[in-house]
């Protein structure tokens, strides 16, 4: 069996190689070839930490596992650790023996960003121009970087809840050579792009702050009750997501499915997009909105890549399993 620490992770995932993993996952997903397995998150009662399971098998990719973690709030304050902890298990789907254990931490950051940027490049206007994101902590700096390489972006603007949090936001758009403006939720309607990735319980977005032909990508929501947006707005947007059970469930989409906005049917997976069996973006002016609700075959492919470069570099440490 191999180990590859969380220590190495940097030095061997790429942007690029999310990215990839992550479409080519979607696509499978959308096939039958991949599925999902059912989510398990609990509340354990122990240092207030939510703990559970991401899992699935692709068949074409030949990747069997789980990531197993989850969030515990008082690890920094405590432990000088980062709160959300993870770890990626992959099995041989031919034998059932562990294949690797993965550090999933900057995995988990860098395969969420690359779910929003798959939706852009596949929903969002050719000509987009204004970036907009809402939200700034951990994961929102991971998010624009991936995004800004999806479109010629001319200009970011931004909103959080706390603004002085923005300056996260304006390093990245500077690294890209882009101005940044903190902006009032009604100038983003100046967005092309929008991508929101807090963790509100409440709506932050209404429906007339998103302008005609924008893209959304709604990242935050991956819980029940969590909400980024005004349900109104996915009854006006064609809704994207990257597993229908998880988006009526735990996505952004389960407050508008249960006010009865839209229904399950109206809830079309990005991976059809990819594969070209569901048009996407139907029209300039239209809104596409992309429900990201983070699946475990996201955590698998891009493990999976991992191992692979970690094997060609020599870095993957081999233990007698
Ligand atoms: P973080 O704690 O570093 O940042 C939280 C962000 O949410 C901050 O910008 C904060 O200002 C904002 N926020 C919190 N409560 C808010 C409220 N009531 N109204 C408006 N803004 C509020 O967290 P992070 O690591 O950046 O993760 C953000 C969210 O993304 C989390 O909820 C996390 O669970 C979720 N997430 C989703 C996926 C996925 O695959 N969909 C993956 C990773 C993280």
């Amino acid at each position: 069996m191999l180990i590859v620490p969380e220590n190495e992770i940097a030095g061997l995932a790429t942007r690029q190689a999310a990215f990839d993993a992550v479409e080519a996952v979607f696509a499978a997903m959308a096939t039958g070839d991949a599925y999902n397995f059912p989510v398990v998150r609990e509340a354990i009662g122990h240092e207030d930490a939510l703990y559970g399971f991401k899992g699935g098998f692709d068949r074409g990719g030949a990747a069997l596992g789980l990531k197993a973690g989850g969030y515990w709030p008082h690890n920094m304050d405590r432990r000088g650790l980062i709160n959300h902890q993870s770890t990626v298990f992959l099995f041989d789907p031919d034998t059932g023996k562990p294949r690797a254990v993965v550090g999933g931490n900057l995995l988990t950051a860098l395969r969420t960003a690359a779910a929003s940027a798959v939706s852009i490049r596949h929903l969002a206007r050719a000509d987009a121009k204004v970036m907009g994101m809402i939200g700034a902590g951990h994961q929102a700096t991971f998010q624009l970087r991936a995004a800004l390489e999806q479109r010629e972006f001319e200009k970011v603007i931004g909103w959080n809840r706390d603004p002085s949090h923005l300056s996260r936001l304006a390093a990245v758009a500077a690294e890209a050579g882009l101005s940044f403006e903190a902006v009032a939720l009604e100038d983003m309607a100046e967005a092309d792009v929008i991508i929101s990735i807090t963790s509100s319980f409440d709506a932050i977005l209404v429906a007339d702050q998103v302008g005609p032909g924008t893209h959304i990508a709604c990242m935050g929501t991956d819980t029940r009750g969590k909400q980024e947006v005004d349900p109104a707005l996915l009854s006006r947007a064609t809704v994207f997501t990257d597993e229908v059970a998880q988006s009526v469930s735990i996505g952004e989409a389960q407050h508008a499915v249960a006010q009865g906005r839209i229904t399950e049917a109206d809830i079309h997976m990005l991976g059809a997009v990819i594969n070209g069996t569901n048009p996407g973006r139907a029209s300039v002016d239209g809104i596409t909105l992309f429900d990201g609700t983070g699946v475990g075959l996201q955590d698998l492919a891009v493990a999976d890549a991992v191992v692979e470069r970690a094997i060609e570099r020599g870095v993957a440490i081999e233990v007698d399993f």
